[in-house]
Parts: C-alpha cells; sequence; structure tokens
C-alpha cells in the first residue's frame, strides 16, 4: 500500500536513510530539514531516484507555525498523511550538568521535547479516526540514553529521550482507539554528523568498544526498523520501545 509518509529532521543522518527507504517502496515523503537545504535537496533526489516523491520543508519542529506548516505542506502535496517519523533531535557539547548554561537546557528541551510532543500532537489531529484521518503510525526517535543517562556528557538530552519514551507509552494509549500506533526506537551509537554537532565526530567509533556487537550502528539499520514501525508488518505493535544498539 502506498504512503504519504512525513519526516522531521530528514535531511541528514538517520532521517534521510529512512527517506530513501520509503523512496525504494515507492512512498511520498515529507523531507523536514532546519536550515541545511542542499542536504534537504539531496535527500529528495535521492527518495526521487529510488521510486519515490519527495518534497522539502524547512522548518523547526520547536516552532508551532512551522510545525502546522510541515503538516500542510505534506498534505497538499501528496494527500492524507499515514505516517510520521518524528525524528528531530540534536545534542549539545559534552558537558556535566554543573557546567550547562539555561540557554542550552532550554533549547535541547525545546527541541527534542516540545517539538517532538507538536510533532505528535499533529499526527493525532491528522490521522485520528475521530477528526477524519484513517489511522496511521506514529514513530518516535529515543535514544539508549533514555535508560543509561549519559553521565558527564549529555544528561540534559538523556532526560529529554526519557520523556520520549513517556510520551510513547501514553499516547499509544490514548490514541489506539483512533486507529493510530505509535511506537519509539531507541538507537544506540549511530554512526550519523550528530557526534560532530557534540564536539565529538569521533564518539560512536570512540565508545564502539562497549557495544557487545563491537561497533557502531548504521542510519540504514535504524531505518529497517522505522520501516518496519511504519508498515503493516507491525499491525500489532504499539507503545513498543525497540532498542537498535547493538547489544548495548
Ligand atoms: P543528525 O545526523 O544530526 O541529523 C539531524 C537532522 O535533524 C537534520 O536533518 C537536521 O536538519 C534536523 N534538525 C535539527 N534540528 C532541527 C529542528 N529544530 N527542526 C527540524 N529539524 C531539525 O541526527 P541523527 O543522528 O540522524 O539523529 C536523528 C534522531 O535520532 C535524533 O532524534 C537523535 O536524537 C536520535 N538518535 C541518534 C543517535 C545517533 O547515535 N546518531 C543515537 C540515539 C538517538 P539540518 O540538516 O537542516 O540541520
Amino acid at each position: 500500500m502506498s504512503r504519504n509518509i512525513l519526516i522531521t529532521g530528514a535531511s541528514r543522518g538517520i532521517g534521510r536513510a529512512v527517506a530513501i527507504q520509503c523512496g525504494k517502496r515507492c512512498w511520498s515523503v515529507g523531507v523536514n530539514y532546519a536550515g541545511n537545504e542542499k542536504a534537504a535537496a539531496e535527500t529528495v533526489a535521492a527518495v526521487t531516484a529510488a521510486g519515490g516523491k519527495a518534497i522539502a520543508i524547512k522548518g523547526d519542529v520547536a516552532n508551532e507555525s512551522d510545525v502546522l506548516a510541515m503538516f500542510d505542506a505534506t498534505q497538499d502535496a501528496f494527500g492524507p498523511i499515514n505516517g510520521v517519523v518524528n525524528n528531530a533531535g540534536i545534542v549539545a557539547p559534552g558537558l556535566k550538568l554543573a557546567e550547562m548554561s539555561a540557554l542550552r537546557l532550554q533549547r535541547m528541551f525545546a527541541v527534542n521535547v516540545t517539538g517532538a510532543y507538536l510533532v505528535a500532537r499533529e499526527a493525532a489531529r491528522r490521522m485520528g479516526t475521530d477528526r477524519g484521518g484513517k489511522g496511521g503510525s506514529l514513530v518516535n526517535l529515543s535514544s539508549a540514553a533514555a535508560r543509561l543517562g549519559s553521565p558527564g556528557e549529555y544528561v540534559d538530552y538523556a532526560g529529554s529521550k526519557g520523556a520520549i519514551d513517556t510520551m510513547t507509552i501514553g499516547l499509544s494509549k490514548e490514541l489506539a482507539p483512533v486507529g493510530i500506533r505509535v511506537n519509539a526506537i531507541r538507537p544506540g551509537l549511530i554512526d550519523t554528523e550528530i557526534h560532530a554537532s557534540g564536539g565529538a565526530p569521533d564518539r560512536a567509533f570512540r565508545l564502539a568498544v562497549n557495544v557487545p556487537l563491537a561497533r557502531p550502528g548504521t542510519a540504514d539499520e535504524v531505518a529497517n526498523a522505522i520501516l518496519f514501525l511504519l508498515s503493516d508488518e507491525s499491525s500489532y505493535i504499539t507503545g513498543a520501545l525497540l532498542d537498535v544498539s547493538g547489544g548495548r
């Protein structure tokens, strides 16, 4: 069955890998990005080359009007949305909590928590059968950090992802009666540019010694799990927190 999917933060990393895999299934994709227009255009070209359709939509998930606009643009281009990947997320340079500024904490929670909640709210409004939608699948990007806590570097980020786990559990029950399945993926150390944005480009490889599978994961390995949760192959799964972390 063809799908119309909105992916937040799809210009790079895990979001881009999901977009391309959607393209391989001939699905249509709203490719949201924050500011990297060139990367977003490359994702759109890759989705199209794979056999799907895509549009790039600039917008900050922490901004409510941007979130509404990204849903509207995807719907206007392709029709009703039946899958949302709540993927946009940020880290900041590794610090102990005692060293973190209020500004850093505000931005971390604005993007990773408020942004993810706004996207989930809009998914509920657009896909819920109680509001004229046809149901669908919402996949939230949490992190193994939610259970590891990330001491000494990212306790702010880890807490923001704990909120995603809790939201997934509650929302899966709230939205089951209106035809929306809600699940979360908890990636471990995945080889993307997020580590460089936190000032440690080699982090995934450096810490891989602690991973039972002894290597970082790839964005495609995370995307495989997300596509499973988007598709009907997971039709009886909701409220799941799926670790894609090499056993870590
Ligand atoms: P990434 O490579 O840093 O890519 C981040 C993406 O999010 C980019 O497309 C970026 O757009 C977009 N973005 C950033 N801030 C945004 C905002 N405010 N509004 C809209 N889009 C925004 O990240 P990633 O590694 O693929 O991570 C994706 C998700 O997986 C995140 O939620 C992350 O926390 C989670 N995760 C990642 C790992 C890992 O090891 N990589 C592990 C656990 C969980 P631009 O290109 O325009 O900047």
